[in-house]
């Protein structure tokens, strides 16, 4: 099998994608075939390099690595369609001179015009052009007169059956498509035709994406069967919906794959989850690793019904990935979060940390709050932190503790709780209340990973100096 990801750089890899991508990725993976990445940027004056490498840089995050395009190379290139040219205009040539498309002179002004009326009675939506019956002369007096124009589509009567691997047949009548354009009045290719040319080109077996493209499936099964070449099997993957039953969008939920990544969410769980919008590997498996998705993927279960963008489920997995990993793993994944806070923490330091707040993230970035308190720096108080230090009981227990503390001979987790229990209990305080101000002392927060844990972590000068400030307030 080949198959493909064709993304237009948008500026961003929105999700829908991802999970068109990942398909695709999986498929080429379980079948021993190629993955490719083709850049559609036809449309040049939209896109910018930036806009591809955001692409290419969440692919490869994502762990979907292509076999050939960008980057990469192979037998098939060039993988982006502006370098692509000579091969759209070449085809679209060879159409004319076959009589399988005409030149098409209206302006844009006039096509829309057209456009405008058509809408007034839908059942008479006019299939072809006039400039598809000028005469020989006609075209050629309009050509020698310098007037710039489009290459069409003879589009034939008749019907267009797609046979889709995810939705069966789906039947479409020729006589509601429009004769399409294939080269514009600026010499550039359309999608239509560009694309069949590509996927000609790449020797693509397989073409899975989203259902948006259904409606122009049979537009390109009629240009395959015009250039007398053997079409590729299609699938059309269902659209992706919210919680709400409407198509995902940037008001509903983060679309782009960015945004995640930022967040923390690990590429393993953003893989798990993707893949289960729209396939299962039976119907109660959710947590699924790579391998097995691999192993397990097929297009017989994916389903043409619409996926829905479940975010707590998400957050859910995420957890589950978090939890998955070795303290040191998680520490690497964490160190470029807390610098990015400002905070330079090594990775073998994180790990040792990374306990005290495994349990406590959905994303990565939900560590930062917590640990930060391990910055070099003495953390800032809140006007309300602050305040909680002045009450009498809390500064007789900032001295106990400070005195209790400077005389431990080991300085870990275990000797700090007995000491500080014990301080709490010969002060007639309740430990909850009792500790609330050490806590604050050493983290800044009322709020923070295991006290006892965060002391050992700090270390015992560290420690002491900060209950000494505190102390000062
Ligand atoms: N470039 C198209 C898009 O980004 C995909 C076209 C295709 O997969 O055929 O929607």
């Amino acid at each position: 099998m080949r198959l493909r990801f064709a993304p237009s750089p948008t500026g961003y890899l929105h999700v829908g994608g991802a999970r068109t991508a990942l398909y695709n990725w999986l498929l080429a993976r379980h079948s021993g075939g190629t993955f490719i990445l083709r850049i559609e940027d036809t449309d040049q004056s939209r896109y910018t390099e930036e806009a591809i490498d955001a692409i290419t840089e969440d692919l490869a995050w994502l762990g979907l690595q292509w076999d050939e395009g960008p980057g990469v190379g192979g037998e098939h290139g060039p993988y982006r369609q502006t370098e692509r040219g000579a091969v759209y205009s070449e085809a679209a040539c060879r159409l004319l001179w076959e009589g399988k498309a005409y030149r098409c002179f209206c302006t844009p002004k006039e096509i829309a015009a057209r456009h405008e009326a058509e809408k007034v009675d839908a059942r008479t939506a006019r299939r072809e052009h006039a400039c598809r019956f000028l005469s020989e002369e006609q075209v050629a007096r309009l050509e020698a007169q310098g007037v710039p124009s489009a290459i069409r589509f003879k589009v034939e009567e008749g019907t267009t059956i797609v046979r889709d691997l995810v939705r069966g047949d789906v039947v479409f009548d020729n006589g509601i498509i429009e004769d399409f354009v294939l080269l514009r009045r600026d010499g550039t290719a359309t999608y239509n035709l560009a694309v069949v040319l590509d996927d000609t080109g790449m020797a693509i077996t397989h073409v899975v994406r989203g259902d948006d493209h259904l409606s122009n499936t049979p537009k390109q099964l009629m240009l395959y069967a015009a250039l007398g070449v053997e079409p590729p099997r299609f699938g059309h993957l269902s659209m992706i919906v919210g919680t709400d039953g409407k198509p995902l969008s940037k008001r509903f939920a983060d679309v782009s794959v960015g945004f995640y990544r930022e967040k923390g969410y690990l590429a393993d769980a953003m893989v798990n989850f993707l893949s289960l919008l729209g396939w299962s590997l039976d119907d109660k498996t959710t947590i699924i690793d790579r391998e097995s998705l691999i192993t397990g993927f097929s297009l017989d279960r994916v389903t043409s019904k619409p996926a829905v963008w479940d975010i707590e489920k998400l957050d859910w997995m995420n957890g589950v990935y978090i939890r998955s990993k070795s303290d040191e793993e998680l520490a690497e994944l964490l160190v470029p979060f807390l610098r990015r806070a400002g905070y330079d923490l090594d990775s073998a330091r994180l790990a040792r940390a990374v306990p005290l707040v495994k349990e406590r993230m959905k994303v990565l970035e939900d560590a930062v709050p917590l640990l930060s308190f391990m910055g070099a720096a003495d953390p800032g108080l809140e006007e309300d932190a602050r305040k909680a230090l002045q009450t009498d009981g809390a500064r007789r227990m900032l001295a106990a503790s400070l005195e209790a503390l400077e005389s431990l001979p080991v300085f870990e987790a275990a000797q700090i709780e007995s000491a500080l229990r014990e301080v709490a209990e010969r002060l007639g305080l309740k430990p909850r209340v009792a500790f609330q101000p050490v806590r604050i002392a050493i983290t800044g927060n009322k709020v923070s990973p295991p006290l006892f844990g965060s002391l050992a972590l700090l270390g015992k000068e560290a420690s002491l100096r900060r209950i000494e400030r505190a102390l000062k307030e």
